[in-house]
């Protein structure tokens, strides 16, 4: 796990186990928030340890961004005192997926024994939700497109925007929408004064590097979007799609050890499958 400070009371951890999985939190005497847990117990147990080390809080909320287990696996460890906070489609969908998807992970390593499912139990239903801790106030806002559920937090005297997988080195849509996703990223420029992004996976984008790297993910959606509805066009099928690489999309292959490729993989193949199932269905209605 690496640890950095974004400023003075924001720090953030990543995860050397896990695709540069982010947590951050928000530190004051009167209490800590905690925005995600990393992915396996191990580097969670780690962070709060760190946090409980510094002389601050105690840990009072931990938040999370959206239902994927990368970001809520640690939820159980944090302890029962330590309230746990997120959209109600959040609460909603780790209710329905989480177990099974838990289950999923840990048939594929041992490195989550003894996680289990943690509920969020304080909710809000609207866009917005504003947490007060200490001299801190932090936004939550409900930014959908990575999933239905993505939420963001704001440290409002801060500038810094925890963006979790609403922002990343490539925008990953395969549990999302990706029409909604640049509406939320338009928004992400327009609404915040940001003096740096946290992303969900990989480095902090500082205020100079924020505009490109945002409009450059829109810019990857919707060349993406135009490549594939081509090869569908031309009828040229799956060896057209594997030349589909991310560099043609105007995406970096490198971040994230180059696990961005896979990331772009899948979003190709999703975004075949259902633009092809859309094309069906107009030519069916012409029929
Ligand atoms: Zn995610």
């Amino acid at each position: 796990m690496r640890r950095e400070r974004v400023s003075d009371d924001i720090y953030v951890f990543t995860s050397d186990l896990y695709a540069q999985v982010t947590a951050s939190a928000i530190v004051t005497k009167e209490g800590i928030i905690v925005i995600d847990t990393l992915p396996f117990p191990s580097e969670t147990r780690e962070m709060i340890a760190y946090l409980n080390s510094t002389g601050q809080g105690p840990i009072k909320y931990l938040v999370n961004t959206h239902w994927h287990g990368d970001h809520t696996n640690g939820n159980s460890i944090f302890a029962p005192t330590v309230e746990l906070v997120s959209h109600q489609r959040c609460q909603q969908a780790l209710s329905e997926f989480g177990a099974a998807e838990l289950a999923a992970s840990k048939e594929t390593t041992n490195l989550l024994d003894g996680v289990h499912i943690r509920i969020p139990e304080v909710v809000f239903e609207e866009g917005e939700m504003v947490l007060h801790m200490g001299n801190k106030s932090v936004e939550l806002a409900l930014m959908p497109g990575h999933t239905f559920d993505s939420t963001v937090a704001y440290v409002r005297e801060d500038k810094v925007l925890i963006a979790s997988d609403t922002v990343m080195p490539v925008p990953y849509f395969v549990w999302g929408d990706r029409h909604v996703f640049k509406e939320t990223l338009r928004e992400v420029l327009q609404k915040y004064n940001l003096e740096s992004i946290v992303q969900g996976h990989g480095e902090v984008l500082l205020r100079g590097e924020i505009p490109a790297s945002i409009e450059s993910s829109i810019r990857y959606l919707n060349i993406l979007e135009d490549r594939i509805n081509d090869i569908i066009e031309k009828k040229r099928g799956e060896r057209a799609l594997a030349k589909l690489t991310i560099d043609s999309c105007g995406k970096s292959r490198i971040p994230l050890n180059g696990l961005v490729q896979d990331l772009h993989r899948a979003n190709v193949q999703s975004l075949y499958k259902l633009l092809l199932a859309e094309k069906s269905v107009e030519v069916e209605q012409k029929v």
